[in-house]
């Protein structure tokens, strides 16, 4: 039987917003094979710097369980958040950079860029998909009062506390995967037994929240990746590009790694007891060796407040 879930009642239209990572990839599948309620569509928010092996997953969802179920996935791009950083022409919402201050101090940049490059696009496609005006220069309009659509957001039940709100009437935030008291390891091994064990976390692959073990792997096993990265790394010491051409420099210097050194010489293979300190201070609780399992997720994990390192505060773009 086909569960109901609470939030699906009401609207007629099912969004999935989709990272092609575990839980949204669970929740197209459960989907598509008729354990949850239809999906009209599953919205891909693209960073246009994605890794390869989430574009392949994405690539191989879509052909072998969307298609089939006929549920269209849709890619949606507002930029380049690579060439945005390094272009002093274009418009830039600021990476969660760490920041040597210039009296020595430590901080980090105001995330905008979940915002900008996931959140911002997955909401003006549901106006669209609910009837809101498109404008000749892209732009979305507003919807009728009273319209909205249910928005699946992957969340499992084991990460309950990162379920928020979409911030907006017209697309209810929906959880699946907590209505149904399913954890990250159920929906896992349901990927894994319909072939699609390596689906993994979606992000950025110059992301400044990727963990030492993500630095080590890329470094490793995708040494184009990595090489794209440290440069991108070298290419941010003085700020984003934008903010330097407009007279707003950043008054300090910027790195990908919590180290504040540059990512090609930051501590990634320390002894596993070092790390920790060397790179959040006498903070042991941040596991900055392991990060985050669910990648840039808009709605969840970082897309809320700001997660810094202790030691760390927040500075302004
Ligand atoms: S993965 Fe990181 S850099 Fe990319 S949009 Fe998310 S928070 Fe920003």
């Amino acid at each position: 039987m086909t569960p109901t879930l609470t939030n699906a009642k009401t609207p007629a239209i099912n969004a999935l917003s989709f990272g092609a990572g575990v839980q949204s990839s669970a929740l197209l599948l459960m989907s598509a094979h008729g354990l949850l309620p239809r999906i009209d569509y599953a919205a891909f928010a693209d960073t246009g710097w994605e890794r390869p092996e989430t574009y392949a997953a994405l690539d191989r969802l879509e052909n072998e369980v969307a298609k089939p179920a006929g549920i269209e996935i849709v890619r949606l791009r507002a930029g380049d958040i690579r060439r945005d950083a390094l272009d002093p022409n274009s418009r830039f919402s600021t990476m969660p950079l760490f920041i040597r201050n210039r009296d020595g101090s430590k901080g980090m940049l105001r995330r905008q860029c979940t915002s900008t490059y996931k959140i911002k696009i997955l909401l003006a496609e549901a106006r669209r998909r609910l009837g809101a005006e498109v404008f000749d220069d892209g732009r979305v309009g507003r919807v009728k009062r009273g319209q909205s659509l249910s928005m699946w957001v992957g969340i499992s039940s084991d990460e309950f506390h990162r379920a928020k709100d979409s911030g907006v009437k017209y697309a209810v935030n929906t959880f699946p995967l907590l209505e149904l008291g399913l954890t990250r390891a159920d929906t896992q091994a349901y990927l894994d037994q319909h072939g699609f064990a390596a689906v993994s976390k979606s992000a950025c692959i110059g992301c400044p929240y990727t963990s030492n073990a993500g630095w080590r792997r890329l470094r490793d096993d995708q040494p184009e990746q990595w090489n794209e990265a440290v440069e991108f790394d070298h290419a941010i010491r003085a700020g984003n590009a934008r903010a330097n051409a407009n007279g707003r420099p950043l008054l300090g210097q910027a790195f990908l790694h919590p180290s504040l050194l540059p990512l090609d010489e930051a501590p990634i293979d320390a002894p596993p007891q070092r790390r920790h300190l060397r790179i959040v201070g006498q903070n042991e609780s941040v596991d900055w060796e392991n990060g985050d399992p669910d990648g840039c997720s808009p709605w969840a994990c970082r897309s809320g407040q700001p997660e810094q390192p202790p030691g760390f505060s927040e500075v302004a773009a």
